[in-house]
């Protein structure tokens, strides 16, 4: 097959418009029947017959996509879910004694192959018409290639696969009771104290499920996994919810599992920590909501800087136009006006046991700045009194400023996405709504868009709003990694150009490090005290931060990237000697 076609007959409900389609298309005016209006009223296209002129895409860019295959592709599909729907080419494979990291954009298709290599979702090597393939059929599929290897030892019983789902937020709604009930019924391993302690569980065992926040039905999906009796442990995101300690945490519990007899699977967004994890890395690329393959297998710092540079030279595919590059310095120094837009002074804030204190702290005008700290420890709460939603108990705030705020949790509605984003489609169609992709969904009601689909839209929403400063609450969850690297572009250049000023709360330690002039650290205990201090200038603000996580970070010599060092190697020592916890 030279080209697909992609059609999402959910978006494409108008009758007349379907048939106006219809009556467009060249090959359909030879006589043809390349594009149908089946019995079901469903518009399909014949990938045989296709042209690719474009025309139909055209008159529905929001629910058809005719992509032409590239001629490197030439392997037959893994799967596809149905006709006209997304086909993946191939899978990634786990090296026994490794960790692997899977690494590409949301909708290439990594949550479908990993469910493949789970046993979650039986391929059905692109003909779903017909019953789901066997070990035979996948085994002769993959011939001469390490898939072959691993159906094989699948068939026989001597891979077993433990698996955790990435949507962790649908734990509870399939699953009731208290969390120690749950990790005993999967505790094949007879390791539930070790593990809970582990992952610091114990104060939560005799929670109910449905009461847990994200951060720890993460640790305990985690759980409920690693107690499994397995020799392959596949782990889809585990680390959203968690803050960078736990990040760090979870990284070297994982790969604490790893021994010559067993092997882990990981996606994961975050670039530091999935450098910091993964031994290896396969790169997932192709066309979002339409086609995936996978990249061959390469060491994990090697594989992410190809990733970022968006060109495969041993499989000569380009699968982004533009590299993305970082700078060693903030990627833009810019001339600050020195005119402050609000401070506060001995801020105090008592949420039941919980204290809250800010001494002072200053936020000039276009100035971005990064706030770190775990979670527990009042982020959200400061912000929130920033942005006037919350009344401090004492001190001041200096400046009444307007203030345009994005919350952590997301709400949805029935509304209209378009309707959402009026003055954004109106004012920031180039600067905001392009960049952040959200044309294609945007006849869409909130209640149906994806995680990262809905955080784009309230992103931009934020933006929309004419205020002095925007703060914006873990922007990052649910993208990934290079819609990150997008978002961090589109903020730096809506900040400059309004001459605004943006607050930005995130556990994504690139992304901050990316994205901020400034940061403001926060200390303390999770759900007992946070002191505030800061803003600081980067490298004072990150060296504050690092140390008290006892971690220190590199630039990468090819793109500069940040790494995290390796505990107690002659880098780290060298770096935490001199102090410099933030770059040697
Ligand atoms: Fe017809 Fe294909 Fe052209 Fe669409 S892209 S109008 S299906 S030939």
């Amino acid at each position: 097959m030279t080209r697909i076609a992609i059609v999402d007959n959910e978006k494409l409900k108008d009758a007349q418009l379907k048939g106006y389609i219809r009556g467009l298309c060249p090959v359909n005016r030879t006589g043809k029947e390349c594009i149908k209006i089946e019995q079901d009223g469903k518009l399909t296209i014949d990938e045989h017959l296709c042209t690719g002129c474009g025309i139909c895409p055209k008159a529905a860019p929001h629910a058809i996509k005719i992509i032409n295959l590239p001629e490197e592709l030439k392997q037959e599909p893994i799967h596809r879910y149905g006709e006209n729907k997304f086909v993946l080419y191939s899978l990634p494979t786990p090296s026994f004694g490794k960790v692997t990291g899977i690494l590409g954009v949301n909708g290439i298709g990594k949550s479908t192959a990993i469910k493949i290599l789970a046993s979650v979702l039986k391929p059905n090597l692109g003909d779903w018409e017909r019953h789901d393939a066997d070990y035979e059929e996948l085994i002769s599929f993959f011939k001469g290639t390490e898939a072959q290897g691993f159906f094989e030892k699948i068939r026989e019983g001597r891979i077993k696969v433990a698996y955790k789902p990435q949507q962790v937020d649908l734990i509870p709604k399939t699953t009731k009771g208290m969390v120690i009930e749950l990790l005993k019924r999967v505790d094949e391993r007879n390791e539930l104290k070790k593990i809970a302690n582990e992952l610091q569980l114990n104060e939560i065992l005799n929670n109910d499920i449905a009461e847990i926040s994200g951060g720890e039905l993460q640790r305990v999906a985690i759980a409920a996994t690693v107690l499994k009796e397995a020799n392959l442990y596949i782990f889809d995101e585990p680390t959203s919810y968690l803050d960078i300690r736990q990040r760090i945490n979870i990284s070297k519990f994982l790969k604490s599992l790893i021994n010559e007899n067993n092997a882990v699977l990981v996606v994961e967004h975050d670039l530091i920590i999935l450098d910091y994890i993964a031994d290896l890395v396969h790169l997932m690329y192709g066309n979002e909501n339409a086609y995936g393959t996978v990249s061959g297998v390469k060491p994990v710092r090697n594989g992410i800087n190809v990733y970022l540079s968006g060109y495969i030279k041993e499989e000569n595919v380009r699968f982004r136009d533009s590299k993305i590059k970082f700078d060693v310095k903030p990627a833009v120094k810019k001339k600050h006006t020195k005119e402050a837009i609000t401070s506060w002074h001995n801020v105090e804030k008592k949420l039941g046991n919980f204290k809250l204190s800010a001494k002072e702290g200053t936020i000039h005008k276009n100035e971005i700045i990064g706030i770190l700290g775990e979670n527990g420890i009042g982020k959200t709460t400061f912000v929130r009194i920033l942005a006037g939603v919350l009344k401090q108990d004492k001190g001041e705030i200096a400046k009444k400023i307007t203030v345009s705020y994005k919350p952590q949790y997301l709400e949805v509605s029935d509304e209209l996405v378009v309707d959402v984003l009026k003055a954004g489609f109106n004012k920031y169609e180039n600067q905001v709504i392009h960049p952040l992709d959200i044309a294609p969904f945007s006849l869409n009601k909130l209640s149906e868009l994806s995680g990262g689909e809905l955080q784009r839209v309230a992103i931009a929403h934020c933006l929309q709003q004419d205020a002095d400063l925007y703060l914006l609450d873990e922007p990052s969850a649910y993208l990934d990694s290079e819609q990150r690297l997008i978002l961090s572009k589109v903020i730096r250049d809506f900040v400059e150009q309004k001459n605004v000023s943006a607050l930005i709360v995130d556990h994504d330690l690139l992304f901050i490090d990316y994205i901020s002039d400034k940061l403001i650290v926060f200390e303390g205990k999770p759900a007992i005290e946070g002191s505030i201090t800061g803003p600081f200038e980067m490298e004072d603000g990150m060296n504050k931060f690092l140390k008290e996580l006892q971690i220190t970070l590199r630039r990468d010599p090819e793109t500069n990237r940040p790494r995290v060092n390796k505990l107690d190697s002659r880098l780290d020592r060298e770096q935490k000697d001199s102090g410099k916890y933030y770059y040697a």
